[in-house]
């Protein structure tokens, strides 16, 4: 707050106080500033609308939710997430601040939920202007509340300090408690997603394209903070130690024999598929690929082995770079070249594909051959949505697999599967096509930290 005194001391013989007066930094009696915390207006103005190729319905949905959950309903702020709902407002103004003196060298304390401290004296430059005071200030941890804190000079109701009220009213014309407030601006939190790094394994030599995925976060006040460093996977698992310390993950969770693994660093999947034989065709032999691999990309172990394999990962990323999700690409298996008996000249590289992933300590699983064509705003966002423990909408066509987590009216959800929206046949997120997926407004607002299955949530927009 701009603000600042002077203290001039005349003489008792200057009778109508026009003097020079002379400078008494100390003169001052303590002055008292009284905080408060406002929770203004939320802006939803950078929320698009629909439009036919990306339906989003987010916006009439968010404006909707902060509408009915709104703390005082005839006021158009208090619209932070609701105290009862993942605590997001404080109880009361004084739960905002933390008093005491934590905050050396100023002192403040809370009566009766209001909320004061005193302006200090700064004793090094003994400047007469130098007076400052300080609060500790504690908002929610939900991304999108906004603050705005008030700070106003505090006179105490008795007759000395509302002689000095009335002075100041007849001085300048305005009411004491409207002359000395002033207001911060206002401030939004947001939450941050950091990915900390991408492991090949091996390169698929496509560049993550993050902005798409950072923009579809930013709808939900978060702010992707991607990956800067991309190791190959013997970057990571580079001694004879480190690669068999996964081999011997693999042996526990599908008991393969030792004798019959070795250490890929094209794929996952560490035995070796029987040649094609002379007459087998492509499709016979694709086929033969995609099911001996799929005991082990998709069997009853999997998962388990997938959890396995990120803590061994983040064993190693974990010592240069502390915090984060990582990306893992990955082959299934290393590519085998197809031939075709009937045709000498037919030689086509094949990848099984079988799913994307995501996993506990924020590992993501994409899936190379996956990633050839479906957008990356999609597909990333999609799967590191899961480990922001973002559930499935439509994936079947028959409706949504978790109604109280989505909007049910929204078809265009980013944890939906294109090809599984009953109301959107032959829909497909892949790169170059104008329909892009969002999140939808309970994802939203989940990932801002709400409880999006509060029955005080609208079921849809
Ligand atoms: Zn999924
Ligand atoms: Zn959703």
């Amino acid at each position: 707050m701009p603000l600042q005194c002077s203290v001039l001391l005349v003489s008792k013989n200057d009778t109508d106080g026009t003097g020079d007066g002379v400078t008494a930094a100390g003169g001052s009696n303590d002055i008292v500033v009284e905080w408060k915390v406002n929770d203004p207006v939320e802006d939803t103005t950078f929320l698009p609308g629909p439009t036919a190729d990306i339906p989003f319905k987010g916006k009439t949905y968010i404006e909707d939710s902060l509408k009915t959950t709104r703390k005082d309903a005839a006021n158009d702020g208090d619209d932070n997430c609701p105290n009862n709902n993942n605590y997001g407002q404080r109880k009361s103004n004084g739960h905002y601040f933390r008093t005491g003196d934590k905050l050396k060298p100023y002192t403040s304390e809370e009566k009766k939920d209001r909320v004061f401290s005193k302006v200090y004296v700064q004793q090094s430059g003994n400047s007469p202007k130098d007076g400052t005071t300080g609060i500790l200030f504690r908002g929610s941890y939900i991304a999108g509340d906004n603050y705005s804190l008030e700070a106003r000079i505090y006179l105490e109701d008795n007759d000395k300090d509302n002689k000095i009220k009335a002075l100041h009213e007849q001085f300048f014309g305005t009411p004491f408690n409207e002359k000395f407030i002033a207001e911060s601006g206002m401030f939004t939190l947001w939450r941050k997603q950091h990915v900390t790094a991408v492991v090949n394994w091996p390169d698929p030599g496509r560049a993550i394209r993050w902005n798409d995925v950072a923009s579809q976060y930013r709808l939900a006040h978060c702010e992707l903070d991607p990956a800067t460093v991309e190791y190959k996977i013997t970057d990571l698992l580079l001694t004879d130690a480190d690669k068999q310390a996964y081999l011997n993950l693999v042996r526990r969770h599908y008991g393969y024999a030792m004798a019959d693994m070795s250490f890929d660093e094209n794929g996952l999947y560490p035995r070796t598929i029987r040649p094609q034989g002379p007459t087998e065709t492509p499709g016979d032999y694709e086929d033969e690929i995609y099911d001996t691999v799929e005991g082990f990309s998709d069997g009853p172990n999997s998962s388990r082995f997938l959890d396995d394999l990120s803590e061994l990962l983040f064993e190693k990323v974990r010592i240069l770079r502390p915090a984060g999700a990582i990306v893992l690409r990955p082959n299934w298996c290393r590519e085998y070249i197809i031939k075709d008996p009937a045709d000498p000249t037919y030689s086509q590289p094949y990848i099984p594909a079988y799913y994307c992933y995501g996993g506990s300590n924020g590992m993501v699983l994409m899936d190379n051959p996956m990633t050839v064509d479906e957008q990356d705003g999609f597909l990333f966002g999609h799967e590191i949505g899961h480990c922001r423990f973002l559930l499935h909408h439509e994936t079947d066509g028959t409706g949504s697999d978790n109604p109280d987590e989505h909007d049910t009216n929204d078809h265009n959800c980013i944890m939906c599967y294109p090809d599984g929206i009953a109301s959107r046949p032959g829909l497909t997120w892949n790169k170059g096509d104008s329909e892009e997926p969002r999140l939808c407004g309970k994802c939203i607002l989940k990932m801002r930290g709400w409880d999006n299955t509060d029955n005080r949530l609208p079921a849809s927009s």
